[in-house]
């Protein structure tokens, strides 16, 4: 249920599989902050950090990341029942849905592990640029997330593999919010191709739940040129998309968007 695979202890970028379970005893930071919830369902935002983690908690405040994520969570699904999103220390940079709480784990530790990733990385833009990209990461984290929330709690069934719906689900709430979501798409790609490159793919990985860390770059970059082909022509120009690749990412991209429409049917507030 968590957001990628990456074995390896010296990689900046490493993240590992397993999710953290919730700490139901954790005090929680007071006061604690909800968003978006609709009647007594919808995703909210929880934050149990107990003041530690300072850094990671101002960040995700500030920017009102997860905040906005869950608002547009609640204003494209119907959920019958709450479910949140808990920013706490996890002990590792895992972020998880946990089916056993109907929670979400937000790690700080994974907020820390990609501000550090865009930092070494970014030193070619500016502050503001950099802000930008690591929010978008983060954001495609929540929605990652979500989407198993809403697999689980709406019990939907499809083909091929969770993980990668999972992610279709994250690129298509991102580029429907225009330009600043599929630069997050593309900020979260960017991000799993530096992975795989810091994280060469072993025999661990290929038995693993989660897509490559290359494929999933590869697959947001599709779904991004695919949405908007003329917008994003430079991704098949840098080589981030082969020409026959881009080629089929119009079709990637509306069967991602039709095939979450049809999943999600009656729970759906608007089209997707
Ligand atoms: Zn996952």
């Amino acid at each position: 249920m968590s957001r990628r695979a990456g074995i390896g202890t010296l990689a900046l970028l490493t993240l590992a599989v397993s999710g953290c379970a919730a700490d139901p005893d954790a005090a929680d930071e007071a006061p604690r902050r909800t968003h978006g919830r609709n009647g007594s369902g919808g995703f909210t935002v929880q934050y149990r950090t107990g003041g530690k983690d300072a850094r990671a908690t101002t960040y995700l405040r500030s920017r009102q990341v997860l905040e906005k994520a869950v608002d547009r969570l609640n204003d494209t699904v119907t959920v019958p029942r709450r479910i949140p999103l808990v920013v706490r220390s996890c002990g590792a940079a895992e972020p998880a849905y946990d089916p056993e709480t109907g929670s979400i784990d937000f790690c700080v530790e994974h907020v820390g592990e990609v501000r550090e990733h865009f930092e070494d990385t970014g030193k070619d833009v500016d502050g503001d640029e950099r802000a930008a990209r690591v929010t978008g990461v983060l954001t495609e984290t929540a929605y990652h997330e979500g989407a198993h929330a809403l697999i689980d709690t709406l019990g939907l069934h499809f083909t091929g593999r969770e993980e990668d719906v999972a992610d279709q689900f994250a690129a298509v709430m991102l580029v429907r919010q225009g330009r600043s979501g599929e630069d997050g798409a593309l900020a979260a790609a960017a991000d799993y191709a530096l992975s795989a490159k810091e994280n060469p793919a072993d025999d661990t990985d290929l038995r693993d739940e989660h897509s490559l860390d290359g494929q999933r770059a590869a697959n947001y970059a599709c779904y991004v040129y695919g949405a908007h082909p003329a917008r994003h022509r430079d991704l098949v120009r840098d080589g981030t998309l082969t020409e026959d690749r881009a080629d089929g990412c119009p079709d990637e991209w509306k069967q991602a968007k039709k095939g979450w429409e049809m999943l999600l049917g009656s729970h759906l507030k608007k089209r997707l």
